[in-house]
């Protein structure tokens, strides 16, 4: 399955954090809205973030 935002978060590793910061590689603004999948990972055990765009839910 093709991830529209897998180059950007294969970015935001290699680029050092100001130019995160500013933007440049700044997450995608919703999967769901291109393949209808997220990647979820666990934020704080509360909350679960998706890899590739700014989506968070409660766990
Ligand atoms: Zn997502």
């Amino acid at each position: 399955m093709k991830q529209p935002f897998r180059l950007r978060t294969k970015i935001r590793k290699i680029l050092p954090w100001f130019l995160i910061d500013m933007g440049i590689a700044s997450k995608g603004d919703d999967c769901e809205k291109y393949v209808g999948e997220h990647e979820w990972y666990n934020i704080d055990n509360e909350y679960s973030g998706c890899y590739h765009c700014q989506i968070a839910k409660k766990r």
